[in-house]
């Protein structure tokens, strides 16, 4: 009997196909493949997302980091290098995710991102945390790290 309130599995939906996957806990390190597409489940490379596919990964039971960007914005340039440098190291804890706010505007407008870069952080279609403006690769390691031990995932 376990005394922790960790779940067995969780619900990840697939980075290629957008199918949502259950996967066991215990084997989210043994490079799990979608029963759709059989591609892997975790890759650490970040994800872009759209209208049509973003459902799926915001109410998966792993968290989404999503970093709301534009290709005119130079401040968002400068970020997302450090963001595909962050994200691997969170792989198996939180999907990591794109969000172009020029083709996406209708998303933009949803989650009310008023500056880019903004990253937000979601759990289960719940927005948990919002960070806007360029944080050093540093800076992003400590606040998701933070935001992920406040879930007690
Ligand atoms: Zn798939």
């Amino acid at each position: 009997m376990s005394t922790t309130n960790k779940p067995e599995s969780m619900i990840l939906a697939c980075p290629h196909c957008h199918k949502k996957n259950r996967i066991a806990t215990g084997r989210m390190s043994e490079q799990p493949k979608c029963g759709q597409c059989k591609e892997a489940l975790i890759t650490g490379t970040p994800l872009e997302l759209t209208i049509e596919t973003y459902k799926a990964h915001m109410s998966s039971d792993m968290p989404v980091v999503v970093d709301f960007w534009a290709p005119w914005c130079g401040p968002c340039q400068q970020f997302g290098p450090f963001y595909e440098q962050v994200a691997p190291q969170f792989a198996e804890r939180a999907r990591f995710a794109k969000i172009n706010t020029q083709n996406e505007n209708v998303l933009g407008q949803r989650y009310n991102i008023r500056s880019i870069p903004t990253v937000a952080i979601f759990h289960k279609d719940q927005e948990i945390a919002r960070q806007a403006g360029v944080m050093s690769p540093q800076q992003l390691h400590q606040w998701v790290e933070q935001v992920l031990q406040g879930l007690s995932l």
